[in-house]
């Protein structure tokens, strides 16, 4: 066959460049039946179809296939790769921080990836760019940086902001190493409850993860105050440098937030005490936290949005610390988090754009790039090619949200969040973990019945006598998590999930927890009953399992 007449078919499948009525209705149509076929596979369940075992062996002989497919025939295939994934926003998923995607977001992704605006340059990206910097502007205000000063760029996902980051602050503290690398005396700081990303970064870096040093967490889950500053004074005493302390501003697990106002108190005191000639770069890792912003200004008292008052507690705690960010020198956030947009889409801002300034190259490096336009951050971007995806989707929500909007949809998720606590409360059974964290992920566990809870929690975290009892019971949670689990998948529940170690006994032992993250706007009272009766009807079930083991 001529290659002209394959040519021909394959034209068909681009949108057209030139305005044709008849061939957008296609298009329109191929999309809407996607979706049609995606909701066909919808069920009462929190996931898509069925969940079909996959042979990763297999998937690896797949080969490239002799002829063309057509529109219809690769949009069923793809639809059949859905199969099986969990509906994030569905009210019976509480498994972890990820999250619906509102439609507007998806449209965002839809119009960047259609007409493929490359964020490296305005010539390539016109006033895609002009979004990403409106983007960086409302974000800026809200959070408290002067957005005449401050700067951002989206990159490829929190990692990517933390990297920027401590990227910025080892050039600060260790001048020019982006043209003779990284030299060996340099250190970062870090929460031992923080983000793994941070070990990622010092490896990849060529700080090495070993000048990585993870300081202690008090019980509430934030970084020891104490220690981090007999650490910094150590490591100044013996000459390193510091590239930068990253203050987690919501831990992933339990939604610990770091004392930001106080590292940047002791930060400013140290540079005066051992006379440095640059400041410690502090990076916020707020990727989680930077939603509760919206709360800086919220009228508690009067509580107009008509929060319960646990509620009205939980949003002040957290905003007692959120609403220092503008402290921090850099500050990473995901939209794909707490912002319902679909991944990639993370920003990086800066509260001085000369700190991003500092990442540029040289023009002679890039002879092909950049000679004119008003927007360039492809000169000091990690990513030369970079999407217009995650800036068009942050801003669809942003516009869509508003103020009021992201109140509502956060305020509504930590009530949920709270109620869950409340009913976890009530039982003799169950205890909570995180209790002095205010995000929406509570860590609770469960005991066996007759186990007196008020005593045990403490001692098993506290008590190195109490080790045997703290690792059966740490068994006993994955039991109880198996069987909700199992009743969740047969439509019976709610899907939850664990974590192996929340946090280390006094005497190191790993401490499992059960997990509920509630991101959906759909989780309503009935849902979140339902994970505190299941894990009860487990309690019983496995208590029933351990007896008749004695019995027989
Ligand atoms: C999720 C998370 C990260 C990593 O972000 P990605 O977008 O997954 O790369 C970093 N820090 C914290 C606190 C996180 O929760």
């Amino acid at each position: 066959m001529s290659y002209r007449k394959i040519l021909k078919e394959l034209r068909k499948t681009f949108p057209q460049p030139v305005s044709d009525k008849i061939h957008d209705s296609y298009f329109v149509h191929s999309i809407m039946s996607a979706l049609n076929q995606v909701d066909d596979l919808k069920t009462r369940l929190p996931f898509l179809g069925d969940i079909v075992p996959a042979d990763f062996d297999v998937a690896k002989t797949t080969e490239l296939p002799e002829c063309m497919s057509t529109v219809e025939e690769v949009t069923t295939e793809l639809v059949g790769y859905l199969r099986g994934m969990t509906i994030f926003g569905h009210p019976r998923t509480q498994q972890n921080v990820i999250g619906p995607t509102t439609i507007p977001s998806l449209i965002g992704v839809l119009l960047a990836s259609l007409h493929n605006p490359n964020m490296g340059w305005d010539e390539y990206s016109r006033l895609v760019a002009y979004a990403e910097v409106e983007t960086v502007g409302i974000t800026s205000q809200l959070v408290g940086y002067n957005p005449e000063h401050s700067g951002g760029v989206f990159t490829f996902g929190g990692t990517g902001t933390t990297l920027y980051g401590v990227k910025i602050g080892l050039e600060k503290a260790c001048p020019e190493t982006i043209k003779k690398g990284t030299p060996e005396d340099v250190v970062v700081f870090v929460s031992d409850t923080a983000h793994y990303c941070a070990t990622n970064i010092t490896g990849w870096l060529g700080i090495g993860t070993d000048n990585l040093i993870t300081i202690p967490t008090t019980v509430e889950n934030e970084i020891d105050l104490g220690k981090l500053e007999e650490s910094i004074r150590e490591v100044l005493k013996d000459g390193k440098k510091i590239a930068a302390i990253i203050a987690t501003m919501g831990t992933t697990d339990a939604f610990g937030l770091d004392d930001l106002r106080q590292i940047v108190a002791m930060r400013d005191t140290f540079v005066e005490e051992f006379e440095l000639d640059y400041k410690p770069h502090i990076h916020a890792d707020a990727v989680i936290g930077w939603a509760w912003s919206v709360f800086k200004d919220y009228d508690f008292e009067e509580n107009p949005l008509e929060f319960r008052p646990r509620t009205i507690r939980a949003l002040a705690g957290a905003c007692r610390r959120i609403q220092h960010l503008q402290l921090a020198d850099s500050i990473g956030i995901d939209f794909h988090k707490t912002g319902f947009t679909p991944y990639i889409s993370s920003l990086i801002l800066v509260k001085n754009q000369g700190d991003l300034d500092m990442l540029k190259r040289s023009p002679e490096q890039m002879p092909y790039l950049y000679h004119y336009g008003q927007y360039r951050p492809g000169m000091y971007t990690l990513e030369t090619s970079r999407s217009g995806t995650g800036p068009l989707a942050a801003l669809a929500n942003l516009r869509l949200f508003g103020q009021e909007g992201l109140r509502a949809i956060l305020g509504h998720i930590v009530e949920m969040t709270q109620l869950l606590r409340e009913h976890l409360g009530g039982h003799e059974g169950t205890t909570v973990l995180n209790s002095a964290n205010y995000g929406t992920v509570t860590l609770f566990r469960a005991y066996p019945i007759g186990v007196d809870t008020f005593e045990i929690k403490k001692q098993e975290f506290e008590d190195a006598s109490y080790r045997e009892s703290l690792l059966v019971h740490n068994e006993y949670n994955r039991d109880v998590f198996q069987y909700v689990n199992t009743e969740a998948m047969e439509g019976r529940g709610v899907f939850i999930s664990t974590t192996d170690c929340y946090r280390h006994t006094t005497y190191g032992e790993p401490i499992v927890a059960l997990k509920s993250y509630i991101l959906s706007p759909f989780v309503d009272e009935g849902d979140v009953k339902q994970v505190v009766e299941k894990v009860l009807e487990a309690r019983e079930k496995i208590g029933e399992i351990v007896n008749t083991d004695e019995n027989e």
